[in-house]
C-alpha cells in the first residue's frame, strides 16, 4: 500500500464558553484546526487532526502545520502508511523538528493501520481496558467565585475531575482554589494548572497557602528546574505538563522523582506512535497519565480516546473530550461524553467519517 495524496483543511472551531483563557493572560475565542487525510493507491483514506492552543502555549501554530505539510509531504507519497515507525522515520529525516506537523499525518496512518487490518486503533494501541474512561473539565480562568460556579455546573453534567486554569495573580489563584475545593464532593479529583504562569517564589507560596486542600499541582513554572524545585518543597501531588514532550525528560524526571502524573499531548510528541513509547515508558515507571492533545475536534478527539482507552485503568488519571467544547461538529462517528466518560469506537481504525461539508475546500493538495 502506498500513500498517493495528503490533503489538508482548515477548519474554525468556537466555544460555548465564548473564551477559553488561562495563564499570563492568553486566551482563545475561535480554534483554527488542521484536519489531514491521507489517501492511498488502495482506496482507503485516513484522517487526523492537529489543533494548536494559539500560538502561544507551545511551539506551535496553526498556520504551522499547513506550511509544514506542504514542506513534508512530497517525502511521504508513496510510501506504505502502515509502516509507522519506518514513517516516522522518513519525517523525521525529511523535516528536523516540529512534531505538530507530523502528529496529523502520523494519526491518519493509524487510521489506516486500523483499517486495512479491521481493527480499533486501540487495540493496535496495545489492547482496550475497561468500558470506557474517564474524562477531566478544564475551567478557564475567571473569578474564584465564578470557577466554583462552573465546577459544580460541570460535575451536573457528568465530570468530576477538574483542572483549573491558574497561574495568574497568586493571591486570586489561592482564593480560586479554595472557593473550587469547597464545592468538591467525594471522588472528585481538583488540579490547579498554572501552565507555567508562576514564578519560583509565587508558586510555593500558593502551594503552601493550600497545603491542606487534596489538589494536585500542574506545571508551575516556566522550566523543568523551577518545577523541581517547587515539588521539592511542596506537599501535593504533581504534574508536569509542557516540559514533557520527549523520552528524555521522563526518564530525567523520574530519576528526579520530579512527577507524581504526567500530561502527555499527542502533537506534543509528534503522533500516536511516539505518545506510544511515552505511555508505555510511564506506564513501566509506575507514572500517571493524562492523555489528550493540545485542542481539537471530533477527530482529535476520537486519536485521545484510543489512545487513552488502550492505557491500563490505573495509570490513566484522565483524558479529555474537546469536541464537546464547541458546537461545531467535524466528523461522524466520533466519541460522545456518557457520565463524565468516553468510550473509543469499536469500528476499524479511528472509527470516523469526517463531514467534507464542514471541512470544505483543502488548503494544502500534496501529489
Ligand atoms: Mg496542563
Amino acid at each position: 500500500m502506498k500513500i498517493k495524496r495528503i490533503l489538508a483543511y482548515r477548519v474554525e472551531l468556537p466555544l460555548h464558553e465564548t473564551t477559553y483563557k488561562w495563564s499570563g493572560g492568553k486566551s482563545v475565542t475561535v480554534f483554527d484546526s488542521t484536519v489531514v487525510r491521507i489517501e492511498t493507491d488502495t482506496g482507503l483514506v485516513g484522517h487526523g487532526e492537529v489543533c494548536p492552543l494559539g500560538p502561544f502555549y507551545l511551539p506551535a501554530y496553526a498556520e504551522g502545520v499547513r506550511a509544514g505539510l506542504r514542506e513534508l509531504g512530497p517525502h511521504l507519497i508513496g510510501a506504505d502508511p502502515r509502516q509507522l515507525a519506518k514513517l516516522n522515520r522518513t519525517m523525521d529525516a525529511a523535516l528536523k523538528g516540529h512534531p505538530y506537523v507530523k502528529s496529523g499525518i502520523d494519526i491518519a496512518c493509524w487510521d489506516i493501520l486500523g483499517q486495512a487490518s479491521g481493527l480499533p486503533v486501540c487495540e493496535l494501541l496495545g489492547g482496550r481496558y475497561g468500558q470506557d474512561v474517564q474524562l477531566y473539565r478544564a475551567i478557564s480562568q475567571e473569578s474564584p467565585e465564578q470557577m466554583a460556579a462552573k465546577v459544580a455546573g460541570y460535575r451536573a453534567e457528568g465530570y468530576h475531575r477538574f483542572q483549573l486554569k491558574v497561574g495568574g495573580d497568586p493571591d486570586t489563584d489561592i482564593a480560586r482554589i479554595f472557593a473550587v475545593a469547597a464545592k468538591l464532593e467525594p471522588g472528585d479529583r481538583l488540579v490547579a494548572d498554572a501552565n507555567t504562569g508562576w514564578v519560583q517564589h509565587e508558586a510555593v507560596r500558593v502551594a503552601k497557602a493550600v497545603r491542606d486542600v487534596d489538589v494536585y499541582i500542574e506545571q508551575p513554572c516556566l522550566n523543568y528546574e523551577e518545577c523541581l524545585a517547587v515539588r521539592r518543597q511542596i506537599p501535593h501531588p504533581f504534574v508536569l505538563d509542557e516540559n514533557v514532550d520527549e523520552l528524555g525528560i521522563l526518564l530525567r524526571a523520574k530519576a528526579d522523582l520530579a512527577m507524581d502524573v504526567a500530561n502527555l499531548k499527542i502533537s506534543k510528541f509528534g503522533g500516536l506512535t511516539k505518545i506510544k513509547q511515552a505511555r508505555d515508558l510511564c506506564v513501566s515507571m509506575g507514572i500517571g497519565m493524562t492523555l489528550e492533545d493540545s485542542w481539537g475536534g471530533d477527530i482529535a478527539t476520537a486519536a485521545i480516546a484510543h489512545l487513552a482507552h488502550s492505557t491500563p485503568t490505573e495509570f490513566l488519571f484522565s483524558t479529555t473530550d474537546f469536541n464537546s467544547y464547541g458546537p461545531v461538529s467535524i466528523a461522524d462517528g466520533a466519541p460522545q461524553r456518557v457520565n463524565g466518560r468516553m468510550a473509543a469506537s469499536t469500528l476499524p481504525g479511528l472509527g470516523i467519517t469526517p463531514k467534507m461539508s464542514v471541512l470544505g475546500e483543502a488548503v494544502v493538495v500534496v501529489s
